[in-house]
């Protein structure tokens, strides 16, 4: 039998807080129960956000907590030219396409077409989706502004990928926390729009980093919160073009601040540093979280 394989995928760019603590501890459950890998992934692409302090004092209050991992942990930063070389991949299949409208310029294009009375379409997160200018664009016109070193990101044309993999793009998703069964999800990576797989600065971007690691780590189980749960259509998505295997899935329920809503990593109090400075001990923090 193959070994089930988890991981928990933190970014250092801010301090963990509770919603992190329950993320860790429930993997860690669920790896013990099933006699697997508990791995440990650090998600420091944004190399401006993401800094060495944050990271240590991550891991610190990863130890305090009781929450343990295999050796090496994977840090994306060390791993850029994998990604590029994914990103190579989907340019040379033409599934990628350069966008140039800057912030301001999307904003008033969206702007302008509301004022007409069309409602523009909106990300499951609420944000717009990117204008299709950029996508029509002759590929002279391309070359050109490339040459001439227009600001752009890489954006999946995700109408040209979906025509490459089969129909019924779903993945599995368990039913609850037992990881007894699961049930099948479509995935709706149109409803993203054309997302970015790589900045001008950062030659990658969370999916595509997210999706190589996931396969290079023999990820079996990704346990993580429910706000991801769309996002998981466009990483099967990248995973199908890519040929890499696939996952099952759980999301699970985020741990919610006083005011109800998801906590943000600027939120001091619920933070673990500052719970552990108050006093409490790494067993009132699973009491907090039930796990
Ligand atoms: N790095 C992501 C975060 O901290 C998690 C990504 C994942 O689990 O797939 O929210």
């Amino acid at each position: 039998m193959t070994l089930l394989t988890f991981r928990f995928a933190p970014s250092p760019n801010g301090d963990l807080h509770l919603g992190h603590a329950y993320s860790a501890l429930l993997n860690q459950k669920l790896a013990d129960a099933a006699g697997g890998r508990m791995l440990l992934r650090i998600e420091d692409i944004d190399t401006t956000r993401c800094t060495p302090q944050f990271e240590a004092g991550m891991l610190a209050d990863l130890k305090w907590l009781g929450f343990g991992w295999e050796e090496p942990v994977r840090r994306q930063s060390e791993h850029f030219p994998e990604y590029e070389a994914v990103l190579d991949r989907l340019i040379r299949e033409d599934l990628v396409y350069p966008a140039f409208m800057s912030r301001g310029e999307v904003r008033a294009f969206i702007t302008d077409s509301e004022q007409r009375g069309r409602d523009w379409p909106r990300d499951p997160d609420g944000v717009p989706l990117y204008p299709p200018a950029d996508k029509a664009l002759p590929a002279k016109e391309r070359k050109r502004r490339m040459a001439d070193n227009a600001p752009f990101a890489w954006r999946l044309d995700v109408d040209a990928a979906m025509a490459r993999v089969s129909e019924d793009l779903a993945w599995n998703e368990f039913t609850d926390e037992t990881l007894s069964a699961t049930r099948p999800v479509a995935a709706r990576p149109q409803d993203w729009g054309d997302v970015i797989v790589a900045r001008r600065d950062i030659p990658t971007s969370y999916h595509i980093a997210v999706v190589v690691d996931d396969a290079s780590q023999g990820i079996s189980h990704v346990v993580r919160g429910q706000d991801l749960f769309s996002a998981t259509g466009v990483q099967r998505l990248l995973q199908q073009l890519l040929g890499l295997p696939e996952p099952a899935y759980f999301h699970h329920r985020l741990i919610l601040g006083p005011d109800g809503r998801k906590l943000s990593k600027s939120l001091g109090d619920m933070g673990l540093a500052a719970l552990r400075d108050a006093g409490a001990s790494p067993d009132d923090v699973r009491r907090m979280i039930g796990v």
